[in-house]
C-alpha cells in the first residue's frame, strides 16, 4: 500500500531509489529498504524498521555500487513492522529480490505448499511467497518466472523483481496496487507513483491491471495476461512535484476522501469467500467464547467513538444482545460492570490512542475478552488486544479521520 520505485540506468541506483522513495514518504510508511544487482552472486540487500533516513544514513557509510535496483517502503499488513519483515524479500540463495505493495490473499496455502517443498521462510509477510514462488518458476527466464507465480496469487500486487543472471533486466507487474513506468533517457524507472520520478523524467506509462513490464538495456516492453505486447501511450506529466505527492488533489483530506471505496474494497472482499460469505479467518475466537458473552462495549475516541455508535447499532438490532458505546477518556470513570463474560471491542485508526489503550490494560485485568480494530498493524492497541482486525484503508494523513472510519464501520458490521 506504500511505495515502490525501481531502476535500470547508468546512475547508482541507490542515489534514485532512496530520492525516489522519499518523493513517497507522504504515503505513510513504517520501514525501508533496498536491493541492488552490483554484479556479484548474490543481490546486496539493505532494509531496516523505520524512517527512510535509517536507510539512507547506512547506505551513505557504506554503499552499494549497482545500477539496477528496487526499493520499498512499507505499510505493513502482514507482519509487524521489522527489520526481517522490511522489503525486499528474496529467495534462499538471495539471487532473485522482490518488492510488494498489496495484498497476497491466499499466501497461507501458497507458503504451506512452499514449506512442504523445503522453502525456509525468514518474515511473516504475505509478500515472501511471492519470493520464494518466483524462484520456483525461474529456468533462466525473469519474466516467464513471474508470469507463472502470479498466476497462483490471489489479491492485489505490485511488484518490482531483478535478479542476480542479469544486470540489465528488471519485471514487474501491476494488480489492484497503483504502479507507473518512468521513461527516461538511457534510464528507465518503475514507481507506485508520480513524484518519485518527476525528477528525471515527465514522460510515464500509466499501467492498467494485469500489465506486465519487462525494461531491458534497450527497451521497456508492456504485455498484456497473455502475454501480447500492448501498445502503450505515453503520458507528458505537466503538475509539479507538490500536486503529484497528494495524486493531484489539494489536501490529503479530499485526496482521503476518494480512497474510502477502494479501502472499504480491501477491508470487505478479503474477507469474503468465493460464495460471498464473511470470513473473519484473521481471528481465531471460538464459538464458546462467543457463546459465553452477555453484554457488549465499543470503546473508542473521536471519529473511531462513532464508528462505534454505528457499530453498536448493527450489534443490538441483528445480536439482540445489549451493547454499550462509550468515549474511551470517559469510559474508566463510568464504573462499567466488566467480568470475563463481557467483549469490549476497541477502534483506533492509530492503534496507539492512549485513552483507548488504557481501556484495553483495564479491561484485561477485569477477564473481559478485548477485540480491536485498528489499521496500522503491529501497533500497540492491535499487540496487546486478544483479537484484532485490521482496517485495510493505508495510512490516513489527514488529522480528520475519513476513510479509516468507513473502514472501522464496514468491520463492525461484518464483524456483527
Ligand atoms: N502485504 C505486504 C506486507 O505486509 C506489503 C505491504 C505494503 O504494501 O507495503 O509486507
Amino acid at each position: 500500500m506504500c511505495g515502490i520505485v525501481g531502476y535500470l540506468g547508468n546512475r547508482q541506483a541507490t542515489d534514485v531509489l532512496v530520492d525516489g522513495l522519499s518523493k513517497l514518504e507522504y504515503r505513510g510508511y513504517d520501514s525501508a529498504g533496498v536491493a541492488v544487482n552490483n554484479g556479484k552472486d548474490n543481490l546486496e540487500i539493505r532494509k531496516f524498521q523505520g524512517r527512510l533516513a535509517v536507510l539512507a544514513e547506512d547506505l551513505q557509510k557504506s554503499p552499494i555500487e549497482g545500477h539496477l535496483g528496487i526499493g520499498h517502503t512499507r505499510w505493513a499488513t502482514h507482519g509487524v513492522p521489522s527489520d526481517e519483515n522490511a522489503h525486499p524479500h528474496f529467495n534462499e540463495d538471495q539471487t532473485i529480490a522482490v518488492v510488494h505493495n498489496g495484498i497476497i490473499e491466499n499466501y497461507l496455502e501458497l507458503r504451506a505448499e512452499l514449506q512442504a517443498e523445503g522453502y525456509n521462510f525468514k518474515s511473516q509477510t504475505d509478500t515472501e511467497v511471492a519470493a520464494h514462488m518466483i524462484s520456483k518458476y525461474y529456468q533462466g527466464d525473469l519474466l516467464d518466472a513471474v508470469y507463472k507465480a502470479t498466476a497462483r496469487f490471489r489479491g492485489a500486487y505490485a511488484l518490482g523483481v531483478i535478479c542476480t543472471d542479469n544486470d540489465k533486466e528488471l519485471v514487474a507487474v501491476r494488480k489492484d496496487s497503483p504502479l507507473i513506468v518512468g521513461l527516461g533517457e538511457g534510464e528507465n524507472f518503475i514507481a507506485s507513483d508520480i513524484p518519485a520520478v518527476l525528477k528525471y523524467t515527465r514522460k510515464v506509462y500509466y499501467l492498467e491491471n494485469g500489465e506486465y513490464v519487462h525494461i531491458t538495456a534497450d527497451k521497456v516492453e508492456v504485455l498484456n495476461e497473455n502475454r501480447e505486447v500492448v501498445d502503450k501511450k505515453v503520458n507528458e506529466i505537466t503538475w509539479d512535484v507538490e500536486a503529484a505527492s497528494k495524486g493531484g488533489y489539494d489536501h490529503f483530506m479530499i485526496k482521503e476522501i476518494y480512497e474510502q471505496p477502494e479501502g472499504t474494497k480491501n477491508t470487505l472482499m478479503r474477507r469474503l469467500d468465493e460464495n460471498g460469505e464473511i470470513k473473519l479467518d484473521d481471528i481465531d475466537i471460538t464459538k464458546e467464547q462467543l457463546d459465553k458473552i452477555n453484554k457488549i462495549y465499543i470503546v473508542a475516541c473521536g471519529t473511531a467513538y462513532n464508528a462505534g455508535l454505528v457499530g453498536a447499532h448493527a450489534v443490538q438490532r441483528f445480536l439482540k444482545v445489549p451493547v454499550v458505546t462509550d468515549i474511551a477518556s470517559e469510559f474508566r470513570y463510568s464504573d462499567p460492570f466488566i467480568d470475563e463474560n463481557t467483549l469490549v471491542i476497541l477502534a483506533s485508526q492509530s492503534g496507539e490512542t492512549a485513552d483507548t489503550l488504557s481501556v484495553l490494560r483495564e479491561a484485561k485485568a477485569k477477564g473481559a475478552t478485548v477485540l480491536s480494530i485498528a489499521n496500522v498493524v503491529g501497533s500497540s492497541i492491535a499487540r496487546e488486544s486478544d483479537y484484532t482486525l485490521y482496517t485495510w484503508a493505508g495510512p490516513e494523513i489527514a488529522v480528520a479521520s475519513t476513510k479509516a472510519y468507513t473502514c472501522q464501520v464496514t468491520l463492525l458490521t461484518m464483524l456483527t
